[in-house]
């Protein structure tokens, strides 16, 4: 039998994998989910779209007018952040 499990979302590409992985809406390929994106009017297939935290930063980049690089520091950033906090 297939597994599947919760995340049934018919509307939408990519798919949400075990591990916090998830096969990516825009790339394709199997990496770490990044999260999802909701259709703006400038994409083609208005739908929304499960996908990797790669091609993530890629969308911030793009909606902050920022270099995909950048968006990478900020992340970073923000991460560094969180595990100061936690510890
Ligand atoms: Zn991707």
């Amino acid at each position: 039998m297939v597994n599947s499990n919760s995340f049934d979302m018919p509307e939408s590409e990519g798919k949400i994998l075990d591990g916090g992985k998830c096969e990516c809406g825009i790339c394709g390929k199997k990496k770490k989910l990044g999260g999802f994106i909701n259709p703006t009017p400038d994409m083609e297939d208005r739908i929304p779209k499960i996908i990797c935290i790669d091609c993530m930063m890629e969308q911030v980049a793009l909606k902050n007018g920022i270099s995909r690089k950048e968006a990478l520091k900020r992340r970073k950033r923000m991460f560094d952040a969180v595990y100061a906090f936690q510890k």
